[in-house]
């Protein structure tokens, strides 16, 4: 089947007790049983639930693998995937990941003596000399955030496989429609579901995939002893996300080209990152792994006053300022001062995420409003 058959069919069989075409949402905590100890079907809803399950088998589909846990937040995918590992392993990670990724890795996991270095991955030969014999997990995260470098998943996932460590995308910018990082040799793909799969800004929700049986084994295990599960009316949200995934990515990336190329030739704009670009530095990978460029566009001023960057953020009216992104509507944010603060500023200008740097999320309204609503906030500062 084709994704967007996947997308509307994968997982969702009508009711079985009723016939409802939509999965319902099995809003309880325990279930009944025939017997003590007779294990058949779903016991307690940490452990299992019939709406979570379609949720996962839809997701697991999506990306073309076998198995899916879900959890109460992207944030909790990611724990979750990390505690695959023991004090003392090593983790490779990208230099300009989701602020909330770097700060679970250093502030929480270090504690644990997990070790963390963060490199540029869209430079393979930089992620070969920085593997050591503790590295057991490569992290990648493309398009990266908020700079939009692109990752080479293929090239990355055969060294992470020489060293004997795992790969892990966090595919949540790309979504499976536009990018499949287990068909390119990942092992474990994330996602904050919370972004383009749920797409409306309603649910916190995230997700772990893999297409191996022991991996999932062990992720399933620690999504129940952490217990960090969506709850039913959460997965409900999210799989009627899914429905339209296809649909809402392929106007995502028709406005984000629009605005993008608006951008990148205005008198006030330095600089716009936007892997759809050919003079993109990693256009050739992007054009290779991805099936589109993506909704997120991010740009510089050539004012590099760093308050003509907050106060745009402030003056354009359907783009509203927000963190978070993959939404229908348009959102418009300061990294430097919102997703991004928790990085310390040497860092974050090291690895090129400027004081001046604007992030965008298109969304799918019409693109012409779109590109009026940034013109009319540029003329302005
Ligand atoms: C938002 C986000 C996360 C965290 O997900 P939550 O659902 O907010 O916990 C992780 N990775 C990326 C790339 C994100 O954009």
């Amino acid at each position: 089947m084709k994704f967007g058959t996947t997308a509307i069919h994968a997982g969702q069989e009508p009711d079985s007790a009723t016939g409802a075409i939509m999965t319902p949402i099995y809003q309880t905590s325990t279930y009944v049983q025939s017997a003590p100890a007779v294990h058949k079907g779903f016991d307690y809803s940490r452990a299992d639930n019939p709406t979570r399950k379609a949720l996962e088998k839809n997701l697991a589909a999506l990306e073309g693998a076998k198995y899916c846990a879900a959890f109460s937040s992207g944030m909790g995918a990611i724990d979750a995937v990390i505690k695959l590992l023991k004090t003392g392993d090593h983790v490779l990670a990208g230099n300009d990941l989701y602020g909330g990724t770097y700060r679970i890795f250093v502030k929480v996991f270090e504690q644990f003596g997990l070790r963390f270095d963060f490199i540029d991955m869209s430079h393979k030969d930089d992620v070969k000399k920085a593997i050591t014999p503790d590295t057991k997990m490569i992290w990648v995260e493309t398009p990266t955030n908020p700079l939009l470098r692109i990752v080479d998943i293929e090239g990355v996932a055969a060294l992470a496989k020489e060293a004997g460590a795992l790969t892990v995308v966090d595919n949540t910018f790309a979504t499976p429609f536009l990018q499949r990082p287990i068909s390119l040799g990942a092992d474990i793909v994330v996602h904050s579901a919370t972004k383009y799969l749920g797409g409306h800004s309603d649910v916190i929700l995230g997700a772990a995939i893999t297409d191996d049986d022991k991996l999932a084994e062990r992720l399933h295990f620690i999504q129940k002893s952490s217990g960090a599960v969506p709850g039913p009316f959460d997965c409900f949200l999210a799989l009627r996300g899914t429905k339209t995934l296809h649909v809402r990515m392929e106007r995502h990336c028709q406005n984000a080209k629009a605005v993008a190329e608006f951008l990148a030739v205005h008198l006030k704009v330095q600089h716009v990152n936007y892997p759809g670009f050919k003079f993109h530095p990693n256009y050739a990978i992007a054009e290779r792994q991805m099936s589109g460029f993506g909704g997120m566009v991010s740009f510089t001023l050539k004012n590099d006053d760093i308050r003509a960057a907050k106060k745009l953020t402030t003056y354009t009216k359907v783009f509203t300022l927000a963190e978070s992104l993959g939404g229908v509507e348009s959102l418009i944010e300061h990294p430097a001062s919102m997703t991004h603060s928790s990085l310390p500023r040497k860092v974050r200008l090291q690895s090129g995420l400027e004081d001046t740097l604007i992030r965008l999320s298109v969304g799918i309204e019409d693109a012409d409003d779109l590109v009026e609503d940034l013109g009319q906030a540029l003329e302005r500062i």
